[in-house]
């Protein structure tokens, strides 16, 4: 009963994920065309960064929270960081501009996680903005929520889109807590970013793919 109550609670948190082109417009349609098989597990390819993943380092800064929460934040990188070796995460210094910004905002009633992404004048990403909530539907959420939705929201930052399948960490809404990241959400990293995570190459090529299908 208790896991029923939650799963309803949970199923109104809808996951938006924004993604803001100020570029280039043809990246955003490409993501919504293509063949789409709904017997088959897949997860959306959104997008490649660009040269700022050239060294392998991706540096974030966390705002407007408190130090607990912070380190719930930086958790999230760590389990990321663990299963794509090829990408490291930096906090950046105070003065300096991050790759990735996350910041905390008040209770906004709707949305629990959002990420906008940059791209530049070629397509790729440059920049990311991820939102969390502290509270939403006046509710505070729970620290294994938010490092749920981190992870979730990380995954849009580094390049993913929404998974069909609901056991996903990728799944845009949340079912259940699912805080792990599997194989297929590495693999559809590796396609968007494969450039680097796979070539190693020092030219950034845009993902010709628009969806990995997880075996
Ligand atoms: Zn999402």
């Amino acid at each position: 009963m208790k896991s029923l109550k939650k799963i309803t609670k949970y199923s109104y948190f809808i996951i938006l994920n924004i993604i803001v082109i100020f570029i280039n417009i043809n990246v955003f349609n490409s993501v919504n065309a293509g063949p789409k098989n709904d017997d088959l597990k897949e997860i959306e390819i959104c997008c490649t960064w660009g040269e700022a993943l050239d060294d392998g380092i991706l540096t974030f800064k966390i705002t407007n929270v408190k130090p607990v929460i912070k380190h719930v934040v930086k958790a999230a990188f760590y389990d990321w960081e663990q299963k794509i070796k090829q990408i490291k995460f930096q906090e950046a210094d105070y003065n300096e501009k991050a790759d990735i910004t996350i910041s905390f905002g008040s209770d906004n009633g709707k949305v629990a996680g959002q990420t906008i992404t940059n791209f530049d004048s070629n397509g790729f990403i440059y920049s990311t903005k991820i939102f969390l909530a502290e509270k939403a539907f006046t509710k505070k959420l729970t620290n294994n929520l938010i490092e749920y939705l981190a992870k979730h929201e990380i995954g849009h930052a580094l390049g993913l889109g929404h998974a069909n399948f609901d056991d996903s960490l990728m799944s845009s809404l949340v079912y259940n807590i699912n805080k792990k990241i599997d194989r297929c959400e590495i693999e559809a990293l590796k396609e968007a970013n494969n450039w680097k995570l796979v070539d190693n190459s020092s030219f950034p090529k845009l993902s010709k793919n628009k969806y990995y299908v997880c075996n």
